[in-house]
């Protein structure tokens, strides 16, 4: 087996043939998995013709782990994605009661994964709830270890809750009712500061306009707020010659160039500004909380979670999954949308350098949905034929083409 190796500055040394892991997941999980790695072994085929190969891993984690080893996430699953560096899941069910808030949430705080990148745009063809679904072109940062999914918090009735409200009133004079429940917010500048400098490294590779910091500052002044103060400062003292404020260019609108400029909204404001000056909008950095609800909000926009991809990113590993989770009540009926975690390997693709295939894939996906080729999620919105899960697999890697 040949792993990818991780050299200094995070860079990834990538042979012919990695190994990279693959988690089925729960639910629709298993349909949309094999839907897609047909789908990315298709891409890297036509784009490579045979002198690259993905070599996959599968890893166990979930229900299926949990009947064969008794746990929903073995440590050899963890060693596995360690080795593997980079790996794809399916979504996974929250088992309740096992000392785990979300496996989801434990792959990235284990694994360090701290940008959580979750890119909404718009194909043509896909019914969407807005009237100009095409401005939309953004990408989510959300920073995916710390604020309010850290998990610390107690039920109203535990010894540590009834702790600190006796803390909380003796030290600072706070009270609160006995029947209050009680979590912690924790936002660092270290943490905080890693996420927006990922967000404006790929703003600048990418060529992107600007990346605005989304917050709830006014209120929760001390996390949020100083959220958008780190990212200020560090956009200043990093990218201080490649990056503008909002405020100096509207002073001085020539002035920006090429730089990136970098905006601040708060949360509430940005949830109707998307809607309502959607091309205004390029990347987001954001807390943990309020990216996950605004990537669910984006991505209604333009069609709903059967197509957003996501990636879970840190120094190290590299985790890509679907944004929305296990939908149950499809599982096992072959009629999921793929779409989401097809895309999740394109992601894939271009992070370990393989652009041509990523490219080869994207393009694919943009042909199927332009020809009306659907699953039932959009199917039912267009009048047209629904296709399987696996039918739509073969549908995009029918429209593959070598690109030049
Ligand atoms: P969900 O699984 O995302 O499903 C909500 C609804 O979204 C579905 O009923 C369906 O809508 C639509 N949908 C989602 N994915 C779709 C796809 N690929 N194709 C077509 N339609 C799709 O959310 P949930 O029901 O709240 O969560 C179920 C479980 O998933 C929970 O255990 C949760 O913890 C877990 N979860 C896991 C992840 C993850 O692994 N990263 C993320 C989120 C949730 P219609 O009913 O309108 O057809």
């Amino acid at each position: 087996m040949s792993y990818i190796e991780v050299k200094e500055g995070s860079k990834l040394s990538v042979p012919n043939n990695p190994t990279i892991g693959y988690i089925e997941g729960d639910g629709i999980g298993p349909d949309i998995s094999k839907a897609s790695i047909s789908v990315i072994n298709a891409a890297v085929e036509v784009a490579y013709s045979g002198n690259k190969v993905i070599e996959w891993k599968k890893i166990l984690a979930g229900d299926e782990a949990m009947e064969k080893t008794g746990k929903h996430l073995p440590q050899e699953s963890l060693d596995e994605i360690k080795k593997c560096v980079i790996a794809i899941k399916g979504p996974l069910t929250t088992p309740i009661g096992e000392g785990f808030r979300s496996l989801n949430v434990t792959l990235r705080q284990y694994f360090d994964l701290y940008a959580n990148v979750r890119p909404v745009k718009y194909f043509p063809g896909v019914p969407s709830p807005v009237k100009n679904p095409e401005k939309m072109d953004m990408v989510v940062f959300r920073e995916n270890t710390e604020d309010l999914y850290a998990g610390i918090e107690w039920k109203y009735d535990s010894e540590e809750a009834k702790k600190l409200r006796w803390y909380l009133k003796e030290q600072f004079g706070i009270k609160l009712t006995d029947d209050t429940g009680i979590g912690i917010k924790p936002i660092s500048r270290f943490k905080s500061q890693r996420l927006v400098r990922k967000a404006i490294q790929f703003a600048l590779q990418n060529h992107r306009k600007s990346v605005t910091l989304v917050h709830k500052g006014n209120i929760m002044k001390y996390t949020e707020g100083s959220f958008k103060e780190w990212g200020y400062q560090l956009a200043a003292s990093e990218f201080g010659d490649s990056t503008i404020t909002e405020d100096e260019y509207l002073k001085s609108p020539g002035s920006a160039g090429w730089k990136v400029v970098i905006k601040d909204r708060i949360t509430d404001n940005m949830f109707q500004q998307v809607l309502t000056r959607t091309d205004e909008y390029d990347v987001l950095a954001t807390t943990n909380l309020n990216g996950d609800y605004l990537s669910d909000a984006l991505a209604a926009q333009v069609g709903g979670l059967g197509l957003a991809p996501g990636a879970n990113i840190g120094d190290v590993n590299a985790i890509f999954e679907a944004v929305h989770g296990t939908a149950p009540k499809y599982a096992g009926m072959d009629v999921a949308n793929p779409t989401s975690l097809i895309l999740s390997g394109a992601m894939m693709l271009n992070h370990i350098g393989w652009n041509e295939a990523g490219e080869v894939l994207d393009n694919a996906v943009h042909a199927a949905y332009s020809e009306q080729q659907v699953t039932q999620d959009l199917a039912r919105q267009m009048n047209v034929k629904a296709l399987k899960c696996s039918e739509f697999g073969n549908e995009v890697i029918k429209r593959m083409k070598k690109i030049k």
